[in-house]
């Protein structure tokens, strides 16, 4: 693959007929343009502004993504030829259950709304242990996901998106399987990254972020191999930890990442909005109630700095409960509590 940085194609998608340009999106909830420009100019500078092309941080992100690829889905495969051809009991099961939901909570509190959205605050070892945590959930840098899901946000579903199902990198429009398949995990293997001077404040540098960053091969580890392994010894006994790193390390891993990174394929296309006119998000129920409270999409990019996702009753939110109790413990504080009703503004 090309790694070679790429002159400029926002220059070059520019006034290009196939650019799916919003203009005009709700007013309220896009910045307006300055006095003399259109919301098109508007979204072509924050494009601009938003990504670079090529170059090593592309190229390393491309690597790390292989590996984890790799490793998760041949360990996925292997485990699944596993449970075919060998007897598993509650041991291999009870831990992928509890290893998924520490996973999806990894992802959903540690990556996703501590770290990137600020909803709650929390004491240094705190941080330390949600640092630890998300990147236990192995999506990636902590690092970069931050700053790749706020370039998510400030540009959803428009030129400049790290992952629409509707637009690539380069602003040319996508559609079909092609379109979620870049949404899902396709992005991670492009040229485009996310210009830190843009969107690295307050995480590049910040000593936990930069920490969990550097460690972040030993959480694999931890996550894949050590914690389940340990799980199969303590109630299986030795003979139980193969079987248990297989089902609830690899194969749970496998599972935990692609139901999140559902929630950018497929969340941003099929399901119903609460909130119309603000992008492509939708509230998806099967990946509401299996991502803890992920899937309700729509809801969070009305309100992305609220610690819930939940608007109608149904909507349940599982990871909010869990931030709720570590706020009754006196673990977290200054929980964000928008009011989910209302119609979001500027943002
Ligand atoms: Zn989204
Ligand atoms: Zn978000």
């Amino acid at each position: 693959m090309e790694t070679k940085l790429i002159d400029d194609p926002v220059q070059d998608a520019v006034g290009r007929a196939d650019v799916p340009l919003v203009p005009g999106r709700d007013a309220d909830v896009v910045a307006r343009p300055a006095r003399g420009k259109t919301y098109e100019d508007l979204i072509i500078e924050r494009w601009r502004s938003a990504v670079r092309f090529g170059g090593p941080e592309a190229a390393e992100r491309r690597r790390e993504h292989l590996v984890y690829a790799a490793i998760k889905q041949g360990g996925a495969l292997a485990a699944l030829a596993y449970i075919v051809l060998q007897p598993t009991s509650w041991v291999e099961w009870s831990g992928f259950a509890f290893f998924y939901v520490l996973n999806i909570l990894g992802m959903s509190i540690g990556y996703h709304r501590y770290f990137t959205h600020k909803a709650f605050e929390t004491s240094k070892p705190m941080r330390y242990a949600f640092g630890a945590l998300a990147q236990m959930g192995v999506y990636g840098s902590l690092k970069r996901w931050c700053m790749d899901h706020r370039r998510h946000h400030t540009l959803s579903d428009q030129p400049g998106d790290i992952h629409s199902p509707y637009v690539d990198d380069y602003g040319r429009p996508l559609a079909g399987r092609k379109g979620l398949k870049h949404a899902h995990l396709g992005w991670a293997y492009g040229e485009a990254t996310t210009n830190p001077d843009m969107y690295g404040k307050g995480i590049v540098g910040d000593p936990v972020i930069e920490w969990a960053h550097k460690t972040r091969y030993f959480w694999f580890a931890v996550s894949a191999v050590i914690a389940p392994g340990l799980w199969g010894l303590a109630f299986g006994g030795p003979g139980a930890v193969l079987g248990t790193i297989m089902v609830a390390g690899f194969l749970r891993l496998a599972l935990a990442l692609h139901m999140i990174a559902a929630v950018n394929s497929f969340g941003h296309r099929y399901g119903y909005q609460n909130f119309k006119d603000l992008d492509q998000a939708r509230n998806n129920l099967f990946l509401g109630y299996l991502t803890l409270g992920e899937g309700w999409h729509n809801n969070h990019h009305a309100h992305p700095r609220g610690v819930s996702t939940s608007v109608r009753w149904y909507e349940i939110d599982a990871s909010a409960w869990v931030i709720y109790a570590l706020e009754k413990l006196g673990l977290v504080w200054n929980v964000q509590r928008p009011d989910m009703h209302a119609r979001p503004h500027h943002r």
